[in-house]
């Protein structure tokens, strides 16, 4: 789908610290009332792990290697995690319950994998992954929706929906791989991520850019030849797509996780890295090993007190300079 112009982000998940400040901007910011309270347009999940919600990778949607729409499943209100209250009257006012506890057994919840991560020790790994809509070039949620409601502007490639349209079939739910679009229940219609546009239009980042705390994202203009997001998935390649292989044309980007080598019975260190490459490659691609090793080589060149654009650019020396919104 072509639009005049295609705004982007790219995530270096080797500076993700997992503190989960985007989530709560973006939360406080657009989903804590009125029915959103199981949306989370941005989270940030532990990887390996079953994410949010549960096993949606599982789920279906996307396309097929011919081009052809699947719909996927809808996620189960459990899938979600079941909402609870807490006993504050007894426990607090009354004084009739010593403990404060939930009034049904939570079994599932954003974050509930948090740092389980996989492995044995000392080979143990994780990483963190925050997500969010895509704003695909091809966004399987727009394609499925019979009622034209989803649409994608062309002055920066922002999917939206359009709630004067939704009338709330979810076939989007469905579509969608990354079951970033959902359903609100109260309103019966769906929503979804909106890049913060109000902000973009602005010039202002998203929330959980602004607010992150690992300076670990970039916002840009995929034309823009001089902005970060060109000279990261462009000119260096170091950043990939979640999930290529869905079809839908994702405009976030990650740069993938570099981890310390493997650890061998006799406390030698092994020739291949913590984190298994091949699981790595489940998630990004067949790239991944070219961009780790790219990584690398743009280290030891700061080590060596030589120049490298590219990591200049992945430390993020100014926060202001890692958006370029115009
Ligand atoms: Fe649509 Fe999902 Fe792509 Fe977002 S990530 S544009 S909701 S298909
Ligand atoms: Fe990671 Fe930044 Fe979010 Fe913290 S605010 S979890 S560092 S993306």
């Amino acid at each position: 789908m072509t639009v005049k112009r295609q705004l982007s982000m790219v995530l270096d998940l080797n500076k993700c610290i997992g503190c989960q400040t985007c989530t709560a901007a973006c939360k406080l910011m657009w989903t804590n009332r009125n029915g959103r309270e199981h949306m989370y347009w941005n989270n940030v999940e532990t990887m390996p792990g079953k994410g949010y919600p549960k096993d949606y990778q599982q789920m279906g949607g996307g396309f097929d290697k011919d081009g052809a729409l699947r719909l996927g499943r809808q996620p189960s209100q459990e899938d979600y995690g079941i909402p609870w209250e807490y006993n504050y009257e007894e426990a607090l006012m009354t004084g009739t319950d010593p403990w404060l506890r939930p009034n049904v057994k939570p079994t599932w919840g954003a974050n509930w994998d948090e740092d389980e991560g996989e492995g044995d020790y000392p080979n143990s790994y994780y990483f963190y992954l925050p997500r969010l809509c895509n704003h695909c070039a091809n966004p399987a949620c727009l394609a499925a929706c019979s009622r034209n409601a989803i649409y994608k502007r062309q002055e920066d490639g922002i999917v939206l929906v359009d709630q004067e349209r939704c009338r709330g079939y979810r076939y989007c739910v469905n579509a969608c791989p990354y079951k970033k679009i959902y359903f609100n229940e109260q309103i019966s219609k769906s929503e979804k991520c909106i890049f913060c546009y109000p902000r973009i239009e602005k010039g202002l980042p998203t929330a959980c850019a602004q607010q992150c705390v690992g300076r670990i994202r970039w916002i840009g203009y995929r034309d823009d030849e001089a902005g970060p997001i060109h000279l990261l998935v462009e000119k260096y390649k170091v950043a990939l797509p979640l999930h290529a292989e869905w079809g839908t044309q994702p405009n976030v980007f990650y740069v993938p996780p570099s981890s310390p080598p493997k650890i061998g019975p006799n406390g030698e260190e092994l020739d291949e890295s913590r984190i298994p490459l091949s699981y790595l490659e489940s998630l990004f691609g067949p790239r991944v090993g070219e961009v780790l090793e790219t990584l690398a080589e743009a280290r030891q060149l700061k080590a060596d007190g030589k120049e490298s654009e590219l990591m200049d650019t992945l430390i993020g020396f100014k926060h202001a300079e890692m958006f370029k919104l115009s």
